[in-house]
């Protein structure tokens, strides 16, 4: 039986964030952190050495764009089966944690009511602590809460949580009224975390504020589908993950996207012409937040990783590329350097939220952004609810 309890911290913290205490069963963590996904997992089960992850908290993300979607509602069974043996091989890695499964839905698409029942068969699934309800299409706000309800007792007798997905791009009104349905929820224990699916916080500044407005709520709250975002004079991708705490979310997890057929022969093929010398790094770098390429890396660090993760302990540049190029065998892989950046991405990663949760502790995560050569200027963390509504929705 899994029961899932929240406990906020800081409600009194006036600089943004918050650190909350979530136990998960016999499992518990504390908050700002990222869950390690299925392609995590699948990265480090690819390397030529056993790497054990060890985060307390993982996320089965099913990605759907319109035409999977369509074929998983629709009568395409055999589409649905295959879905579930992939999520099958998935769990039995990710198994050591508590796991949550996430759907991911096109931009604001939303399922019919009815079609509820088949998610709800799909993630019946007793190594699943915490389920999603995908967002659907309703009557009034009373339908809404009546089938969150139904759907999070059906969860809770088989010994699941329901995680109802509100997404943050869609109509102000209706988010709030939701996310109103859904704090009320709480007090019956029908809904104890709540996914927001991703959406950019300078094009839905509200959105933000109201998740900002509830941070004393005893709920947990879980942003998936973040992007990494470019920025500076080289377009640098960053690590955008990071920034999104200022907001009182909890947990965070990168956007996953399944590639099509298409694109993984295009890859495949990329790599079978890649030669040793020409193979580079990419990699995040935990001072900048950036996610940096290898010249990049090397003007400023050199060969030093600086890095004490899983993978990065011991070595240098070089002997990481040389260890992550190669199977146990000796034949060049190329694509092992792809898992391996992955796998330090999200070590070095969950350190650097744990430097974040200290910052939010003593009230000061403007200073964490400000220390952040890629996060400097950008984040405005709000002195007080009231003030940020102004500053904020003027920029
Ligand atoms: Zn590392």
């Amino acid at each position: 039986m899994v029961s899932i309890k929240v406990r906020v911290e800081n409600k009194d913290n006036r600089l943004g964030g918050r650190n909350t205490g979530i136990s998960v069963g016999s499992h518990s963590f504390k908050t700002p952190h990222r869950t390690a996904t299925n392609k995590d997992y699948h990265a480090a089960s690819s390397l030529p050495h056993t790497v054990t992850i060890e985060n307390p908290i993982s996320e089965y993300i099913s990605d759907f764009n319109n035409q999977s979607l369509q074929a998983f509602l629709t009568s395409n069974g055999s589409f649905r089966r295959r879905r579930s043996n992939s999520l099958n091989q998935s769990i039995d890695m990710m198994r050591y944690s508590p796991i949550m499964s996430t759907i991911q839905f096109p931009k604001d698409n939303r399922v019919h009511k009815d079609d509820l029942m088949l998610f709800d068969l799909f993630q019946n699934n007793p190594q699943f602590s915490i389920i999603s309800i995908p967002p659907f299409k309703y009557g009034g706000i009373t339908e809404f809460e009546q089938a969150i309800g139904k759907y999070s007792e059906k969860a809770l007798s088989r010994g699941q949580e329901a995680m109802p997905v509100l997404s943050m791009s869609g109509d102000l009104d209706i988010f709030k009224r939701e996310f109103e349905v859904l704090t009320n929820l709480r007090d019956s224990d029908l809904c104890k975390v709540i996914g927001f699916s991703y959406a950019n916080p300078f094009s839905y500044p509200q959105q933000m504020m109201e998740i900002y407005r509830h941070r004393d709520e005893g709920i947990w709250y879980h942003c998936f589908g973040i992007p990494r975002t470019p920025r500076g004079r080289g377009a640098t991708p960053v690590a955008h993950i990071h920034e999104l705490q200022n907001w009182g979310l909890d947990t965070f997890s990168p956007r996953v996207t399944n590639l099509g057929t298409k694109q993984i022969r295009y890859l495949i093929m990329k790599s079978q012409s890649t030669k040793p010398e020409d193979l580079e790094c990419r990699r995040f770098d935990s001072p900048t937040l950036g996610i940096l390429k290898e010249p990049d890396w090397r003007t400023r660090y050199g060969h030093d990783l600086h890095c004490k993760c899983l993978i990065c302990k011991g070595k240098d540049l070089q002997s990481f590329k040389e260890e992550y190029s190669h199977e146990l065998n000796g034949n060049f892989n190329p694509n092992l350097l792809r898992y391996a950046d992955k796998v330090h991405e999200l070590g070095s990663g969950s350190e650097e939220f744990g430097i974040s949760k200290e910052a939010i502790k003593s009230d000061d995560l403007p200073t964490y952004f400000q220390s952040k050569e890629f996060t400097k200027d950008r984040i405005m963390p709000p002195s007080s609810p009231v003030k940020v509504s102004k500053t904020f929705l003027d920029f």
